[in-house]
């Protein structure tokens, strides 16, 4: 089967690997779509080393195919898989990691903070191909309202939304702010908004703002054009917001984010960007009590209520995705997601 891996230097290869075989507990999943995710832009911006790729097994030095948001369908599985477990043709989420299963993260769902983690799309073989072997616990059936495009969404960024709005203590009637507007921080704005939240959107990017009004967005800010956290006050009595959620990574990004929240406020940080935060605690943690809360994704169940969620509210992911990619085309998709692309890039059929 073909599978695609990261070489460095912005360059992907789409090349030949073995077709996959269950293990017992094993299910194969035939590729439907499989989203590219910010994170993936860090490796592909990685330098090149000359014969070697960016993504590689440690223990045996061959590539490692990406892509970790896959969503596929059922059609071959393990001798110790149910048809109640999995029926062939269901089509279904990848979680996208897995763990030892006795430590106490694994017991807690959250596999992605084990110590021997696999990511699927990581340092395990991923969804950028057309088939993927995963262990039958992996798998989040797609609720039937919603595509495999949404699907893909769903399988980090959405998802990753929704796990830093679950850390939040209150949604519906808040005032809510957003900080950079990617697919994870337009997929907070569509959920924050439809569970009742006002959400106040900033993005350096124009196009960026414009389409997270789109998505419910009640007022959206320029940080080039003035000081967020003084706007955000004037729109909140002086107060401050209830609650933001970072999606950038910068350091003026996660400075602001914690700053515009208010006295007894709470700030979760999700993005990955190598931003620092310069805080005064004294005056800005204890004395003006705010809370500091990081969020990795999100364990399994969230994903499965990110999903469900997402259909009862109608959330628009199928309007999310603004580009769809064939698996030959990746270099393609990658270097214009990566030139700064409004919503979210899929790679759909892969499998077909
Ligand atoms: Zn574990
Ligand atoms: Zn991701």
């Amino acid at each position: 089967m073909r599978g695609m891996v990261f070489t460095g230097d912005h360059r992907v290869e789409v090349m030949d690997f073995p077709d996959p075989h269950p293990g017992p507990r094993d299910v194969v999943l035939r590729i439907d779509s499989s989203g590219i995710c910010g994170s993936d832009l860090h490796t592909f911006r990685r330098p090149g080393v000359a014969g070697a790729y960016q993504s590689v097994d440690p223990n045996e030095m061959r590539a490692i195919i990406a892509g970790h948001e896959p969503v596929g369908t059922v059609v071959e599985r393990g001798t110790k898989v149910t048809d109640a477990e999995a029926p062939i043709g269901l089509q279904a989420i990848c979680f996208h990691y897995s763990g030892c299963g006795t430590c106490l993260f694994c017991r807690d769902e959250r596999p992605q903070l084990c110590a021997q983690m696999l990511g699927y799309g990581g340092n395990a073989h991923g969804g950028h191909a057309e088939y993927l072997v995963v262990p039958v616990e992996t798998l989040v059936p797609l609720p039937e309202e919603l595509s495999a495009n949404a699907g893909a969404c769903l399988a980090c960024g959405t998802g990753t939304a929704y796990g830093a709005l679950r850390r939040l203590r209150r949604i519906s009637d808040q005032n809510l702010l957003v900080v950079g507007l990617g697919p994870v921080g337009m997929s907070t704005v569509a959920y924050a908004s439809a569970l009742g939240a006002r959400v106040i959107a900033v993005d350096l990017d124009e196009a960026r703002r414009e389409s997270a009004l789109t998505y419910g967005a009640e007022t959206v800010l320029d940080p080039a054009a003035g000081d967020v956290v003084a706007l955000v006050r004037e729109l909140t009595d002086g107060y401050g917001v209830d609650s933001a959620v970072e999606t950038s990574g910068s350091t003026p990004g996660r400075q602001s984010a914690l700053i515009a929240v208010r006295q007894e406020g709470e700030a979760v940080f999700v993005g990955l960007g190598g931003g620092n935060l310069d805080v005064a605690m004294d005056c800005d943690v204890v004395l003006a009590p705010r809370s500091i809360i990081g969020s990795r994704t999100f364990s399994k169940s969230e994903l499965a209520e990110a999903a469900q969620a997402a259909a009862d509210l109608k959330l628009p992911l199928d309007r999310m995705v603004t580009a769809e990619f064939a698996l030959e085309d990746a270099q393609k998709a990658y270097a214009e997601f990566a030139a700064g692309a409004v919503g979210k890039y899929v790679i759909v059929g892969a499998g077909a």
